[in-house]
C-alpha cells in the first residue's frame, strides 16, 4: 500500500513537472523563398493630421497602426522595426504618451515572435526604418543580432540631440555587431530582400523591399508616408519638403513601377486592418 502510494506520488510529481515545463517554440519552417510576417507592435492614438499637411477630413482614421515586420529567408531572418516597447503591454495610455500621442500595446513582440518559432537569438539581422520612438521601442532586446545600420541614423541616435526616452530603449545597439550599409542594400545577396535608402523623414531613413513568390513585390514604406492621403494629395510634414522626402518618394514610385510592386504604409490603419497578421504570413 505504502509503495503504491509512493508510486502514485512519484507519478503525480512527474505529471506536474511535465505540465510546468516551458513550452518549446514551434520549429522554424524550411524555406526555399522568403516569407513575410506582419507583427502587431502597437497602436498610436493621434489626432493631428495637420502635422502631415492634412485636414481631419482628408483621413479616414487619424490613429496609426505601428507594425513590425519579420522576413524569413532561406539564408537567415531579418527583423525590420521593433515598435513600441513591450513594457507598455497592459498599461493605460495616460502612462504612455509621447507629445500628444498615446501609445497602446496589447501584445509583446517577443511573444509574437515565439508564436512563429523565432527566439531573439535566431534573428540574423536587425534593421530599423528610422530611430523614432515608435520604431525602436524594443531595440535593446535584439542587440544580439547584426544591426544593419546607416551612419547618418546612428549619428542621430547616439548624438547629443537624441530623444532620451527613445534612447533608453535602444541604447544596447551601441554594443551590437554593426554592419554599416550605404545606398540600397541587398540583405541576403539574391535581390529578394532590399533595404532602400529613403532619407528625408530622418537622415538615415530606409524602406524595405521584399520580393515574394506568390504575393509579388512589396515595399514597406517606413515613415516615408504615414497616411495614404499624403500620397494621393502630395502632402508631407512641412519640414520634409526640403529634407529629402520628395526625392525619396519619387525614387520609391519609380521602384514600384519598375518592379511592379505594391506599397504598404505601415502606419495606415486602413492598410493594417486588412493585412494578414502573424502567425499568418505572406509568401
Ligand atoms: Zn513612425
Amino acid at each position: 500500500m505504502r509503495l503504491a502510494a509512493a508510486f502514485a506520488g512519484f507519478m503525480a510529481l512527474c505529471v506536474t513537472a511535465i505540465a510546468q515545463a516551458p513550452p518549446g517554440l514551434p520549429p522554424l519552417p524550411k524555406l526555399t523563398s522568403p516569407r513575410l510576417y506582419v507583427l502587431d507592435c502597437g497602436t498610436i492614438i493621434s489626432h493631428e493630421p495637420e502635422r502631415f499637411g492634412l485636414s481631419r477630413q482628408d483621413v479616414s482614421d487619424p490613429d496609426f497602426s505601428d507594425p513590425c515586420f519579420l522576413v524569413m529567408h532561406p539564408k537567415g531572418i531579418l527583423l525590420f522595426d521593433t515598435g513600441l516597447t513591450d513594457a507598455q503591454v497592459g498599461r493605460p495610455i495616460y502612462e504612455n504618451k509621447m507629445g500628444n500621442e498615446g501609445q497602446l500595446k496589447t501584445t509583446t513582440l517577443k511573444g509574437e515572435l515565439a508564436d512563429i518559432g523565432v527566439a531573439p537569438d535566431k534573428i540574423t539581422y536587425l534593421a530599423i526604418s528610422h530611430s523614432h520612438w515608435d520604431h525602436v521601442g524594443n531595440g535593446n532586446a535584439y542587440a544580439g543580432s547584426t544591426w544593419l545600420a546607416r551612419k547618418a541614423e546612428y549619428d542621430v541616435m547616439f548624438g547629443p540631440g537624441a530623444n532620451t526616452v527613445a534612447k533608453s530603449n535602444y541604447a544596447a545597439l551601441a554594443h551590437a555587431k554593426i554592419h554599416y550599409i550605404e545606398g540600397d542594400h541587398d540583405v541576403f545577396g539574391d535581390g529578394s530582400v532590399m533595404l532602400l535608402s529613403t532619407p528625408g523623414h530622418t537622415p538615415g531613413h530606409q524602406s524595405l523591399y521584399v520580393k515574394l513568390t506568390n504575393s509579388g513585390g512589396v515595399v514597406i514604406s517606413g515613415d516615408l508616408y504615414h497616411y495614404p492621403a499624403e500620397r494621393s494629395l502630395g502632402k508631407m510634414p512641412a519640414r520634409e519638403y526640403a529634407s529629402g522626402t520628395p526625392e525619396s518618394r519619387k525614387k520609391v514610385d519609380d521602384f514600384l513601377a519598375r518592379t511592379h510592386s505594391q506599397l504598404w504604409i505601415g502606419h495606415s490603419i486602413d492598410w493594417y486592418r486588412d493585412a494578414v497578421k502573424a502567425p499568418g504570413w505572406y509568401d
